[in-house]
């Protein structure tokens, strides 16, 4: 391996980030190239759970991470026609005992922000390049060159497609299409102004209404409040508002339809997720996709950016291990992860299915959610939050 040659990673988002952090942490040099303008990104919320801020912590971020979170201190389930809640599951100090890490929730500008000033400690073994789409890759018996839109040349040992869903690396690695449009849209929104908000979207708790056909999601950030409408739709349908979700939520509790009277825009979101979970590989030769450009995971059980922060550390010890011999290294990396990333996509697309059950059906998940107890409720998601990398 030529120590000069950094790991060109494509994209600055939760994988790419976490991904430079971990190579910095055992002194593997590594330039990011990221598509989009130097700026704070105009995400929304996310949440990460105690498999994701277990790692975040090793990676030395609780301090940086701790001024900017919220801990919400429940998941409330309520039934989205009558506002009833149906089971209140606890998450704060009892979750962090239990797993050993904390549930945070956070403005996702405010993790980029925070894993770049984690970064600066590496300064000497972490590049960024804004404003860098990469357009193609060639490899040779030298290591890689990435080409970007704007034809610069970047040459490195390996290069990590960490793009995104609709992951450009991964199309220049495969022909066949491998997304699919789930039926599902997201409508998202952060909301400024919490003060005119009714009592159920201020507590301090993640809160999923369920109903059928649809779901809502909400969350208050340090600042805001994040609120996801999940409905069924096309993806032809352009508008983003509140237009087209007031009839479709007409019959939900009166707390609902006020919110949505006040709150007029909305991001439209298509959700997609894959043909066939098996379908892989996630490399070739010295190119490997991570996170969502290799596993795009439904957001039903919140686990899309968990899977691309486990993915960066268990990527970071495979190549610290392989000695310079990275196609290796992806191969070992992508045995490793995929049994647990295929079990979540399966798991969430369940999820989905799950929460937009029609009636009659709806009622009889809404009296086993309120008849079950808390324990069994939280043990569903014992293996997904008490998962560890699987190499140190
Ligand atoms: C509504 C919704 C709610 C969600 N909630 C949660 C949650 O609560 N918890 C959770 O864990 N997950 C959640 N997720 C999933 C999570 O957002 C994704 O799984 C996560 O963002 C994936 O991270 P990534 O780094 O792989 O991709 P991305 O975050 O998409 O980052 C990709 C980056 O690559 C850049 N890029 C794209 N193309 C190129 C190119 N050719 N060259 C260079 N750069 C490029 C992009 O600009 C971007 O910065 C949610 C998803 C949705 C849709």
């Amino acid at each position: 391996m030529k120590k000069s040659a950094p790991v060109l990673i494509a994209g600055a988002g939760i994988a790419g980030l976490t991904l430079a952090l971990a190579l910095a942490r055992r002194k593997i040099p590594s330039h990011i190239l990221e598509a989009k303008p130097e700026q704070i990104p105009q995400g929304n919320g996310i949440q990460l759970s105690p498999n994701a801020t277990r790692i975040l912590i090793d990676l030395g971020m609780r301090v940086l991470l701790e001024p900017v979170v919220k801990r919400p201190e429940s998941i409330i389930i309520r039934s989205g026609r009558h506002g009833r809640i149906l089971r209140e599951l606890p998450l704060g100090q009892d979750i962090e005992k239990r797993y050993g890490a904390p549930y945070f929730v956070i403005h996702r500008s405010d993790l980029y922000r925070k894993i770049k000033k984690a970064l600066q400690n590496h300064s000497n073994l972490a590049d960024v390049t804004y404003d860098a789409k990469v357009k193609y890759f060639q490899q040779n018996e030298n290591g890689i060159d990435a080409i970007t839109t704007n034809r610069k040349v970047y040459h490195g040992c390996a290069l990590i497609g960490a793009d995104g869903i609709h992951s450009g690396i991964r199309s220049n690695m495969r022909e066949q299409e491998y997304l699919d449009f789930s039926g599902y849209i997201a409508w998202r929104s952060l909301i400024n102004n919490t003060s005119l908000l009714s009592a159920p979207f201020r507590k301090n708790s993640i809160s999923l209404w369920l109903g059928d056909k649809s779901h809502i999601v909400h969350y208050p950030l340090h600042k805001k409040i994040n609120i996801v409408f999940v409905t069924t739709g096309n993806l032809e349908g352009k508008s983003t508002h509140s237009d087209e979700l007031c009839p479709i939520f007409r019959n939900w509790h009166p707390n609902v339809n006020d919110f949505l009277a006040n709150v007029h825009v909305w991001q439209r979101w298509p959700l997609f997720s894959i043909r066939t979970p098996e379908d892989r590989p996630w490399c070739e030769g010295k190119v490997l996709l991570i996170g969502d450009a290799a596993h795009p995971i439904l957001p039903f059980l919140s686990q899309g950016g968990a899977m691309a922060i486990e993915d960066a550390v268990t990527l970071s010890a495979c190549m610290a291990q392989a000695d310079g011999d990275f196609a290796s290294a992806f191969k070992q990396f992508e045995n490793l992860r995929s049994p647990r990333v295929t079990k979540i996509q399966k798991q969430s697309k369940l999820q989905g299915f799950y929460c937009h059950l029609p009636r009659p059906l709806s009622f009889f998940r809404d009296s086993f959610i309120r008849l079950n107890s808390v324990n069994s409720g939280l043990s569903r998601y014992e293996w997904i939050y008490s998962g560890q990398p699987p190499v140190k």
